[in-house]
């Protein structure tokens, strides 16, 4: 009868499941990633962290010289308990064979070579850095915050929806939308005012990149009830800091029944149950960023889940701003201005040590669709600070009251032809309602202790760069 081999699909599956194969033989494949004296073959597959041990004995020797690091091999071999105080396990092989190989000339030339790159020098590799320890690491806790958002969701009884990518709506921040057209860029056909003729475009009008998925979500909320999107947005600022990217992820929940205080508990909610998660799924990808980027990582997830977040309004927070020397700040600050981000670094980093929440910011300084307050002078918003990062998440209670949401409109002369329909949802049965946006990447910055927003996403988009 013919020996079974068991096949393990991953590493990270044969780690799970060894105390089951103890002696049996096994067949696992992988990416070599070191050699350690003459007799051990290090291998991964990027499914964990931790590694793999392969014994080699002697017969193997003439084949090992043509292994180098990088390629790819298949083990069939007996699972055995390590000797090493690295690792629970080895495999001691009885079949190696080579899948795909390169040269070592090769390897000198790109980011496998085993040495630490910076983060820089893998960006400019980027196609590679899957296969480093410290970019897999970052993308293992990228996948669980993602499903960690998923689940909270899913156990609040919120739907999740998709909302469109190409949108009309462009009477927020002008000039931050990437146009979408598909005209002939050498003959576009122009008015007689010489004007671009956009009725002759894809969509018979000027279509773009969305910023946000928001007015849609709200359209659905005020029937679904609870939604929430998590897709990519756009925003063809040119802002080329460590925390803006021109393509990233937003996850916005949209509530209807709910007003701004209730907002404010969501979000710290969400916020800590996500971290909770992550502490508990990606412990071994935490640890290894931890003690191989020498930061802070536990510590500093531990105390946003001890803290409740201090909560201040925007008045009390230019008063606090206010009476600091001004030689603090480069910019000064007056009430009604928006706040700069040294503004924001000071309130979370020094004066509260914690993440904060501003709220009741000036009319002035927001969106049309936030719900004005009883003063007349603010609106319902609020933003969450996190020390080091800054804004993480930004958002309000809406203006559900027909004719004021009108009037504001009309006010900032904002393009009524392409929001008349959100408008309308004040018609029919029009209920307080509101929601945030948390940019995905930067809380994936905050949770990894990563500098650059760069580095936490599989192909970072910024101005002058959309290579791969
Ligand atoms: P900032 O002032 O930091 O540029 P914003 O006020 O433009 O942020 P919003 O429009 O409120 O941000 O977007 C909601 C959230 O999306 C932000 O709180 C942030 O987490 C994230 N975000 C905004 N712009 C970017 C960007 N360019 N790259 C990555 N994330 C972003
Ligand atoms: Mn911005």
């Amino acid at each position: 009868m013919k020996k079974k081999i068991k096949c393990f699909n991953s590493i990270k599956e044969l780690i799970f499941n060894y105390k089951f194969f103890i002696s049996k033989e096994i067949k696992i494949k992988g990416w070599v990633k070191h050699f350690r004296y003459n007799c051990f073959i290090i291998i991964n597959d990027g499914s964990t962290i931790n590694n793999l041990q392969i014994f080699i004995d002697k017969k193997f020797y003439s084949l090992v010289k043509k292994i180098n690091i990088g390629i790819s091999i298949e083990v069939i071999g007996v699972l055995v308990l390590s000797q090493g105080k690295e690792q629970n396990i080895e495999i001691y092989a009885n079949k190696i064979k080579i899948i795909g190989k390169f040269s070592p000339e090769e390897l000198q030339k790109t980011i496998l070579q085993p040495k630490t790159h910076s983060f820089k020098k893998l960006r400019e590799q980027a196609y590679l850095r899957f296969r480093t320890s410290i970019f897999s690491s970052i993308l293992r806790i990228r996948h669980n915050i993602s499903f960690s958002i998923h689940k909270f969701f899913f156990q609040k009884n919120f739907m999740y929806i998709n909302t469109p990518i190409i949108t009309t709506y462009d009477s927020e921040g002008a000039g931050e939308m990437f146009r979408v057209t598909n005209f002939d860029l050498k003959k576009i056909p122009l008015n007689e005012k010489g004007e671009l003729n956009n009725n002759l475009d894809f969509f018979g009008t000027s279509t773009y990149l969305t910023v946000s998925g928001q007015l849609q979500g709200e359209a659905a909320a005020s029937g679904l009830g609870k939604i929430y999107t998590f897709g990519p947005t756009f925003r063809a600022e040119k802002s080329n800091t460590f925390r803006h990217l021109s393509e990233f992820w937003m996850i916005e929940p949209e509530m209807s029944f709910s007003k701004l205080v209730h907002n404010m508990n969501f979000a710290e909610k969400l916020l800590k149950y996500v971290i909770k998660f992550v502490i508990n799924n990606s412990y071994e990808d935490l640890f290894f960023l931890e003690k191989k980027n020498k930061r802070k990582i536990f510590k500093r997830l531990n105390n946003v889940l001890e803290s409740s977040f201090e909560r201040i309004s925007y008045t009390n927070a230019i008063k606090i701003l206010k009476s600091r020397k001004k030689v603090e700040f480069l910019q000064s600050i007056n009430w009604g201005e928006d706040l700069k981000s040294e503004h924001e670094k000071f309130l979370a980093e020094n004066y509260f040590n914690n993440p904060i929440i501003i709220y009741n910011y000036p009319l002035k300084i927001k969106p049309f669709y936030m719900r004005i307050n009883n003063d007349n002078k603010t609106v319902a918003a609020m933003d969450i600070i996190f020390p080091y990062i800054g804004e993480i998440i930004g958002g309000s209670q809406r203006e559900e009251r027909y004719n004021v949401l009108l009037k504001r409109i009309l006010e900032l002369n904002l393009n009524i032809k392409s929001l008349w329909w959100y408008l309308n949802i004040r018609r029919f049965g029009s209920v307080p309602h509101s929601g945030f946006g948390l940019g995905f990447e930067r809380l994936i910055q905050y949770i990894t202790n990563i500098d650059n927003i760069k580095d936490v996403i599989p192909f970072p988009r910024y101005p002058n760069h959309a290579y791969f």
